[in-house]
């Protein structure tokens, strides 16, 4: 059992996780400098490694960024107001993969151009998540119901001509 009452090793002789662990929160200053003087001495060995290992495993990286940005995406819905396409004749579609952050004031290329907002993107999904970017401000809209808010809020400015 040792000092910090787990066993250091399990059954078939491999390290247990919750001995490391009670370990790394006795030792926290002492493991946290050792990993950090091991990555300095080691930095260009093993940031060759990492290039090496996202060169040859392409997919699972693309992968991985995919599901990032699903769940950050899902993280600023929630920061809004929870729902989904609910524009004025929304249709409630909630599948992250197409959804659109919208800007309800409008003018959003304006204020990218200004370097007041991130353009979109995993930029502005963690804006609004991390709460750096006004959630209120936002909605989160499908393609098609988008484009039409986009439509409305230019009707000031351009004539539409409908066409049957
Ligand atoms: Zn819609």
């Amino acid at each position: 059992m040792g000092k910090y009452r787990v066993p250091y090793h399990l059954a078939n002789g491999k390290l247990n996780p919750a001995w490391t662990h009670a370990y790394y929160v006795a030792h926290i200053a002492a493991v946290r400098k050792r990993t950090h003087n091991y990555y300095f001495a080691h930095k260009e060995r093993l940031l060759a490694l990492k290039k090496e290992w996202t060169r040859t495993h392409k997919k699972r990286v693309s992968e991985t960024q995919r599901m990032y940005t699903l769940q950050i995406k899902k993280q600023a819905i929630l920061k809004t107001n929870g729902k989904t396409c609910c524009a004025i004749d929304g249709c409630g579609c909630d599948d992250l993969a197409i959804l659109q952050a919208n800007y309800i004031p409008g003018g959003h290329s304006i204020l990218t151009a200004k370097r007041k907002l991130p353009p979109g993107g995993v930029q502005l999904y963690r804006g609004i998540a991390w709460g750096r970017v006004d959630g209120n401000l936002f909605n989160f809209l499908c393609p098609p119901h988008n484009s039409i808010d986009h439509l409305r809020e230019a009707r000031d400015k351009f004539t539409i001509h409908w066409r049957g």
